[in-house]
């Protein structure tokens, strides 16, 4: 079980970025990516955090009007998600439990069933974003997380188990660790 976690490729993002005002949306447009996913907590805002900053609602505009579709897909219970994503016009997905496929096929479903090709998923977490991400064969960054101190005792077990997968990559394979140049202590 645990080699299966530690299958390398599965852990290989496709980009890290500080944060997900980082990321070029115009590359991703460029490269054929058409679907973006994202995940809520720790990633558009902190677990404590409710409503989008203006900040965040001009980049989600930004991205639409790139033409690309948006779905916030989340671990997180449903009153939650889907506030949060009526604010910004987004559909969303709640309890996807990440990194299971079947999150992710929900998702697909409501985008009508694109390639993977297409998708492009943004997360905080190794354990679910990257690694489910991955398994789906989503172009897949990641990102930091927004606020560490406040999350959830379930996020902290997958954080453990990320740093384990991290120190792994480090030994197996450097040059691919030095590339992310992770910048947040995970
Ligand atoms: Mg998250």
């Amino acid at each position: 079980m645990l080699e299966i976690f530690l299958k390398k490729k599965y852990f290989y993002p496709n980009q890290y970025k500080k944060t997900i005002y980082d990321i070029d949306f115009n590359y991703l447009k460029k490269i054929g990516i058409e679907y973006i996913l994202l995940d809520l907590d720790n990633t558009l805002v902190s677990y404590e955090e409710t409503l989008p900053t203006e900040k965040l609602k001009n980049l989600i505009k930004k991205i639409k009007d790139l033409n690309l579709q948006v779905l916030i897909i989340s671990n997180n219970r449903e009153p939650r998600v889907k506030s949060f994503s009526k604010t910004i016009n987004c559909d969303y997905i709640y309890s996807a439990k990440k990194p299971l496929k079947s999150g992710f096929r929900r998702a697909l479903k409501k985008l009508d069933n694109p390639i993977p090709k297409s998708v492009c998923l943004i997360g905080d977490q190794f354990m679910t974003d990257v690694f489910g991400g991955k398994k789906m064969c989503f172009y897949v960054i990641v990102v930091n997380a927004i606020k560490r101190r406040t999350e959830k005792w379930y996020t902290k077990i997958n954080r453990r188990m990320e740093r384990k997968v991290l120190e792994r990559l480090k030994k197996t394979d450097i040059d691919f660790y030095n590339k992310l140049h992770l910048e947040e202590k995970r």
